[in-house]
């Protein structure tokens, strides 16, 4: 194993993460101060809404990397949607999908 390999599983650990947002102002951490259910949401528009509030956030990088490492199982982190470990574009809506919308 070498040294970046050990730095970068670290950086992703969820106690890093909370380690840097003490150090920056809670008020520049969007999550902490609107709703957190917004990162979380059903509604698509909410998950965009979260997306587009991490992009100002000064840990996301920290934050993404650790979702990922984590393969977080749902939810918005470090500006990016996971569902099941995975980034995925954009949430669905709920409900079936259109008779008219092809199969790839
Ligand atoms: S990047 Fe992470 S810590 Fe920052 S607002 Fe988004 S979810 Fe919260």
């Amino acid at each position: 194993m070498t040294i970046s390999v050990l730095d970068r599983t670290e950086a992703a650990s969820l106690g890093q993460l909370h380690d840097e947002a003490e150090r920056v102002d809670e008020e520049l951490l969007p999550c902490r101060v609107k709703n957190p259910e917004l990162w979380f949401a059903e509604s698509p528009a909410d998950v965009e809404f979260a997306k587009a509030l991490c992009q100002e956030c000064p840990v996301r990088s920290l934050c993404l990397d650790g979702a990922l490492e984590r393969r977080e199982p749902w939810g918005v982190w470090g500006g990016q949607l996971f569902l099941q470990g995975a980034v995925i574009p954009r949430k669905r809506p709920r409900g079936r999908p259109r008779k008219n919308e092809t199969a790839a």
